[in-house]
């Protein structure tokens, strides 16, 4: 028998529409793939030529469990100069990307039957890892209308003695929603009464548009950074998500825990991508800028559009690289006589008949709704969207 854990995780649903798109594709059909969850541009060529310079150097051996001290220095002065916080080298833990660093600091925060709660839409791994550490996810519904941010009567509506965290995550993946300061002040102080940790997930800083600035909930305060344990990476910054770089920023005792739980589940991240995080993060950032200005203008094209598409409406997302598009309207249509019902019957059908790939939202806590990703080319977008358009069209 297998673990009751284990058995209660839902494999990963993005990846489902996924390997079907890729199976099409393979068969030789035209697919747009809207699906991808990374940006798809090529990590810079300083950074790859420093990790070239760790191999050949042979920096190939264990490293300390939580990260080298030059890239913990390089994160520590970064942290500074992008959110005016303080942190020292004991402060920080490098992991093998943003998602273990969530898996860690669950495994250190968690008791059996601890709460965390997590405002929907949200990134799919959320309530798993969750579930995986002990803990039971508490899904707070946030509203279209209000660009799917979490208020504070509905957190404290939820708040309970068993809560222990909440993960915020902005910009967020799927709704590209970003909080304002007031909006964070609300919430940070809510966690310092009634003592709750925050974690922030904030992979997607970088990427923020109309001149919108990207806050972090740990900037709000002394207690509240105390509270707040900051996750971030290199995978959507840097185009850097096969390197597997992650990293926290928490409390000195939370993070000695973590470095400790680490050193025995996977000793330490990769040594030749630490070299090369250190490059990204302490080198020169006009890629990241450039890429930046890519993603607003394919945001901007596609708002443009889907405007006058029938039966599809979306906010407009300050952030990350997604659009979340509420088809709650295709629902009671049919498709050539078959009625569309749901998202998955949504994706599946225009993936057959019009050969484009979305991701349904259930796996984001958002049935009503699909995910379109713009990390892709122009011409895919503008190509995609016409098939959606038709498709939509189509409905009755
Ligand atoms: C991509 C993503 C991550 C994981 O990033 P890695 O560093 O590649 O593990 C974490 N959170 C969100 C919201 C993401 O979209």
């Amino acid at each position: 028998m297998l673990s009751r854990k284990a058995l209660d995780i839902a494999p990963s649903p993005t990846l489902s529409i996924d390997a079907k798109a890729k199976r099409m594709k393979k068969e030789g059909k035209d697919i747009i793939g809207f699906g991808a969850g990374e940006p798809d541009f090529n990590t810079s060529a300083h950074i790859k030529e420093a990790a070239i310079k760790a191999i050949n150097e042979n920096f190939t051996r264990y490293t300390p469990a939580s990260g080298i001290p030059e890239l913990k220095e390089a994160i520590i002065s970064k942290l500074f100069k992008d959110n005016g916080l303080k942190y020292g080298p004991e402060q920080i833990v490098i992991s093998n990307g943003a998602k273990h660093s969530l898996d860690n600091v669950l495994a250190a925060l968690l008791n059996e039957g601890d709460e965390v709660i997590i405002p929907a839409p949200y990134w799919v791994s959320y309530p798993e890892l969750v579930k995986l550490n002990g803990g039971i996810p508490v899904i707070v519904e946030t509203k279209q209308e209000y660009n799917y941010k979490l208020k504070g009567p509905e957190l404290e509506k939820n708040l309970s003695p068993r809560t222990k965290a909440l993960i915020l995550n902005s910009p967020a993946n799927p709704t590209g929603q970003v909080y304002t300061r007031n909006e964070l002040e609300v919430i940070a102080s809510l966690a310092v009464r009634n003592n709750f940790y925050i974690i922030s997930d904030e992979v997607y800083e970088k990427l923020v548009y109309d001149g919108q600035e990207h806050i972090s909930v740990a900037s709000m305060g002394e207690d509240i950074q105390n509270l707040t344990i900051i996750v971030n990476g290199v995978s959507k910054t840097y185009a850097m998500t096969g390197w597997r770089i992650g990293y926290t920023a928490s409390e000195p005792r939370l993070a000695t825990v973590m470095a400790s739980i680490q050193s025995h589940t996977a000793s330490n991240p990769n040594s030749i991508a630490q070299k090369a995080a250190y490059a990204a993060i302490s080198g020169p950032q006009d890629c990241v800028e450039e890429m930046r200005q890519t993603f607003e203008k394919r945001r901007n094209y596609m708002l443009n559009k889907i405007k006058d598409i029938p039966l599809i409406n979306c906010i407009e997302p300050k952030g990350a690289f997604y659009l979340f598009l509420n088809i709650g309207q295709a629902f009671d249509k049919k498709f050539r006589n078959i009625p569309v019902e749901n998202a998955n019957k949504f994706t599946t059908l225009l993936l057959e008949h019009y050969l484009v790939a979305l991701v349904p939202g259930d796996a984001f806590g958002a049935p009503e709704y699909v995910r379109v990703s713009y990390a892709t080319s122009m011409e895919n977008i503008s190509t995609g969207l016409e098939r959606l358009e038709s498709f939509l069209k189509e409905l009755v």
